[in-house]
């Protein structure tokens, strides 16, 4: 082996990504200030965001996010966590950046599922837990705010097999919750980690009695001693035992319980992360073969790109997740859709929210290029090669408005903020072939709002919108330039080309889609494209 790729297997190995899903309010931001915390990345917790206080999370660049108190970025931190480095992927929680969301998913190998315990499965999370279904990425799971009065944990667990069709296997149990809420007990190291409340700023020494025939858990615990040792073989009767294969499958949830505000549990929680999660693993190509991590050749793929996220800068930036060899500062890759090679000189990274420039990376990171409007969601690099990363979808968006300027001379910044926000994939843009309108699609309605609210502030526009009379859109194509040119002459008024000038079928209703669709068989209308 040579020392590249001893150097890459090494890295890969000390490796996981991952990415929290949970439901607006579970309580993702509070675990992610706890996870940096235990990476002692933040000297105190607390400083990440109070809704309350008005202190927000590093996580958080944008001014729609401190106005509304959602995440609407993508962010990055990394942190060491014992001897592993651990990317954490933030995933924008408000459902309107599904699509977002989703292209995040794909650039991490296992993801967190945050319950909150008082409320068990909610919508957003199943949402999330369809999106992860499609890769079967290994998923964990923690049942959070146990110092409130929550639901029966069993039945906790069999909601989430139920409603999200995956196997619960408890790694601790609670004892008590709420005012009562005593700590946990860990099914496979035997040990009853004790609570104390008002312990969540910092690092906690843990009060730990091994056994469960311990007779110091009667004299700490009381009446609970007996009760726990009950229910743990009720638990152990009714429960699926942690199985490593049927995890990374995604068949298997280990569950852990605990309060991210008291910061108790989340450690457990990380243990099993950093033991069982997988580290960085391969991603599908169009050549019909898949990329191992521990390729020492260099390649990534963009998965999301960020305008303006450092008002000092107004730069762009593409995050890029590495998925095999390594990157070095200065060092040389060839962007495949343009076929060019670049220099990458000053690549970031995302130290727990702060950039910093990075001199190696490797398979499982994230890192951002500063982008000049050449580089697009989906693009891949290599060290060379001409393969392209497949999976990260554009989807069709359902919602539309035309979009109109209340300065009519701003045309060209409008167009031009328009196009970058939807390089990012904020947004879509689609600009008829017969008039001058701008149509704006979205996937949900918030899009529409950020969309104005970012081109006020960054581009320095003021755009209002009008409705338009549009159903959906379709990406067209066809194998027969003829055909393609036949149908693009007879349908000239419903066509449109996107922010990356694909030709689109803008219809004007769906009865009009079906209709135009039996007409021209030979053209393919996609609801998604991939980049
Ligand atoms: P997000 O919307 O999922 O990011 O949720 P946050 O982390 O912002 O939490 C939502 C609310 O729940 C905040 O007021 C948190 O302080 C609170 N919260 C989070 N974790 C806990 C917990 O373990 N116990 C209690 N009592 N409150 C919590």
């Amino acid at each position: 082996m040579s020392d590249l790729a001893k150097a890459v297997a090494q890295e890969v190995a000390k490796r996981r990504t991952f990415a929290i899903i949970s439901h607006p309010d579970a309580g993702k931001t509070t675990i992610t200030e706890k996870v940096l915390l235990h990476g002692q990345k933040l000297q105190k917790a607390g400083t990440v965001k109070g809704k309350k206080s008005g202190q927000h999370a590093k996580s958080d660049w944008m001014e729609m996010e401190k106005e509304r108190g959602i995440s609407v970025t993508t962010s990055v931190m990394q942190f060491p966590y014992h001897e592993q480095l651990v990317n954490l992927l933030d995933t924008p929680g408000h459902e309107d950046f599904s699509e977002d969301t989703y292209r995040t998913l794909t650039a991490v190998d296992s993801c967190l599922m945050v319950i909150d315990a008082a409320k068990g499965v909610e919508d957003r999370t199943i949402k999330l837990m369809e999106v992860t279904r499609l890769r079967d990425t290994p998923i964990l799971t923690f049942m959070n705010k146990l110092d409130r009065d929550i639901r029966d944990p069993l039945d906790l667990l069999d909601e989430v097999e139920d409603v999200l069709k995956i196997m619960c296997a408890p790694v601790s149990w609670p004892i008590g919750s709420g005012k009562e809420f005593k700590g946990v007990y860990h099914l496979l190291r035997d040990e009853t980690i004790l609570y104390k409340s008002g312990q969540g700023h910092r690092i906690q020494e843990m009060d730990v009695i091994k056994g469960l025939d311990n007779p110091e858990l009667d004299e700490r615990l009381g009446y609970y001693a007996d009760e726990l040792r009950d229910q743990i073989d009720l638990v152990k009767g009714a429960s699926n035992e942690f199985d490593l294969e049927m995890f990374l499958a995604g068949e298997l949830t280990p569950v852990f319980f605990g309060t991210a505000l008291g910061n108790f549990g989340v450690d457990h929680m990380l243990d099993g992360l950093i033991e069982w999660a997988p580290t960085p693993l391969s991603r599908e190509t169009d050549t019909g073969s898949a990329v191992e991590a521990s390729n020492p050749d260099f390649s990534g793929f963009v998965f999301k790109i960020q305008a303006n996220m450092d008002p000092r800068h107004r730069d762009r930036v593409a995050f890029m997740r590495i998925v095999s060899g390594k990157y070095e500062k200065g060092m040389k890759m060839k962007h495949v859709r343009i076929g060019k090679e670049v220099r990458i000189a000053d690549a970031l990274t995302f130290l727990a929210g702060d950039r910093e420039h990075v001199e190696e990376a490797y398979p499982g990171d994230i890192i951002g290029l500063h982008n000049h409007g050449t580089i697009q969601i989906g693009d891949t690099f290599t060290s060379g090669e001409s393969f392209k990363f497949s999976g990260i979808p554009n989807f069709a968006p359902e919602m539309f408005r035309r979009i109109r300027l209340r300065d009519p001379l701003k045309q060209k910044q409008l167009l031009k903020g328009l196009v970058q926000l939807s390089e990012e994939g904020a947004v879509q843009v689609f600009r008829p072939l017969v008039s001058n309108d701008l149509i704006v699609g979205a996937v949900g309605v918030l899009q529409f709002d950020v969309v104005v609210h970012r081109l006020k502030s960054e581009y320095n526009v003021d755009a209002i919108y009008e409705n338009i009379q549009v159903a959906t859109a379709r990406w067209v194509y066809s194998d027969d330039a003829k055909k393609l040119d036949d149908f693009r002459r007879k349908t000239e008024h419903n066509l449109a080309l996107d922010g990356g000038d694909n030709l689109t079928y803008i219809a004007p209703t769906m009865a009009n889609l079906g209709l135009t669709q039996e007409r021209y068989p030979d053209i393919k209308f996609d609801h998604t494209r991939e980049h």
